[in-house]
């Protein structure tokens, strides 16, 4: 267990701007800030609660290692990865009214085992509410009839552009069989959104 009266510290930034949820299940499991100060990406992920309190892992990260963990690519990383390659590492204490409570600055090494996520930690798209509405997006857009279907974007088509047709110019999200691939437009929309997050 964290000792909360030991290094009590006032590094942690107090200047987080929330950008959006990464995991959400009937609460915030993974969540991306931006320190506005620092204009860095941090992330909280929630370890532990007891009966006072909930505690949440936080850590810096870059724009690339999100990327790579919140894509379904098959060289994605996990949760664990994405921690391992972070920095500034806290232990935040929050009280049932989402108040901070305390803050520990610690050590990858001497984080407990239990407050890390397993090997397996891979991004999931269904607990992500951002991926859901990025997806939500695309339906809408497929109904309306306005998403682009230049030949450009056919799977297994060659062809070339004088000027681009639209924003996925040359990326293959139509199927052979003639149906969207939305989850492809809405993965393709997350990390081309998560980039502008920053800066
Ligand atoms: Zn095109
Ligand atoms: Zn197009």
């Amino acid at each position: 267990m964290v000792d909360f009266k030991k290094n009590r510290c006032d590094e942690f930034s107090d200047s987080l701007e929330l950008l959006n949820s990464i995991s959400y299940f009937d609460g915030e499991l993974t969540t991306l800030f931006k320190d506005k100060l620092k204009n860095e990406l941090v992330v909280l992920n929630w370890v532990d609660c007891d009966d006072d309190y909930n505690y949440y892992l936080s850590f810096d990260t870059t724009q690339q290692n999100l990327s790579q963990f919140r894509t379904n690519k098959k060289d994605r990383i996990t949760l664990l990865d994405l921690i391992k390659l972070g920095s500034s590492f806290f232990i935040l204490r929050v009280n049932k009214n989402s108040d901070f409570d305390g803050v520990v600055s610690i050590d990858f090494t001497d984080i407990p085992e239990n407050y890390l996520p397993t090997d397996n930690s891979y991004y999931d798209k269904d607990l992500d509410p951002l991926f859901e509405k990025t997806l939500l997006e695309f339906m809408q857009l497929e109904e309306n009839g306005k998403i682009c279907k230049c030949a450009c974007h056919e799977k297994g088509q060659i062809m070339m552009h004088m000027v681009d047709c639209c924003n996925y110019t040359y990326i293959k999200y139509i199927n052979e069989d003639g149906s969207i691939d939305l989850e492809k437009l809405a993965f393709l929309k997350m990390s081309h959104h998560q980039s502008l997050n920053v800066h």
